[in-house]
């Protein structure tokens, strides 16, 4: 399946939920889902009840469009979630957070995670003092991920860092934001994940 390249607003509305993925914009009273918080399109403000599918297929929907993960990736890391211990939800969503672009966005080195996405492509970033050009590279408990020499003087990473500075970095990430540099704490804990999903309408979706 391709990446979409439509508007990304209307992701956000379809699901009826903030996904975060325009940058400044979606912390503004600019945000599409702010102004029009109804589904796209002629019917979106008349849709009838949703069924219990239609719940699972919505939660599943929000958690791969919140990080722009396509849906066999999303099928992979749901089979990766179940093998480990622990509830297969939280693990989803944690390996899910884990993802190298995902943790690039959270320490506030890129506006959105498509953008992020792009700078890890571009090989700004190394993981344990080697450069790391992997997206979908999921990060472990002691990493150390850094923005190379090269790159944070560049004016792009300066911008980068007026514009989202304020922005609260989670617990789990130790971030030294002079040496743009940041230690992985621990792995994050559900709560630690501020995505609003009900991850276990994931789980029956894929145990059907
Ligand atoms: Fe979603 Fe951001 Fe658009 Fe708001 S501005 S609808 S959060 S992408």
């Amino acid at each position: 399946m391709a990446r979409y390249t439509g508007a990304v607003c209307r992701l956000c509305r379809r699901e009826g939920a903030k996904l975060f993925l325009k940058g400044q914009r979606c912390y503004t009273d600019k945000c599409a889902v702010a102004r029009r918080s109804y589904a796209p399109g002629q019917h979106g403000q008349n849709r009838k009840k949703v069924s219990e599918y239609g719940l699972q297929l919505r939660a599943k929907q929000t958690a791969k469009r919140y990080y722009g993960v396509l849906e066999s990736q999303f099928a992979k890391y749901f089979e990766m979630a179940e093998k480990k211990s622990g509830v297969t939800g939280e693990n989803l969503l944690q390996i899910l957070e884990s993802r190298l672009d995902n943790v690039v966005y959270r320490l506030g080195w890129a506006n959105s995670r498509a953008e992020a996405r792009q700078l890890v492509l571009h090989r700004h970033f190394t993981v344990n003092g080697k450069t790391v050009n992997i997206p979908s590279y999921l990060v472990k408990a002691g990493d150390m991920v850094a923005i190379k020499d090269e790159s944070k003087q560049s004016p792009k990473f300066k911008l980068i860092a007026e514009v989202n500075g304020s922005r609260p970095v989670p617990a789990w990430l130790d971030l030294n934001a002079d040496a743009a540099q940041a230690k992985i704490n621990t792995l994050p804990a559900r709560a630690d994940i501020d995505l609003e999903v009900e991850e276990t309408l994931i789980v029956e979706l894929y145990s059907k």
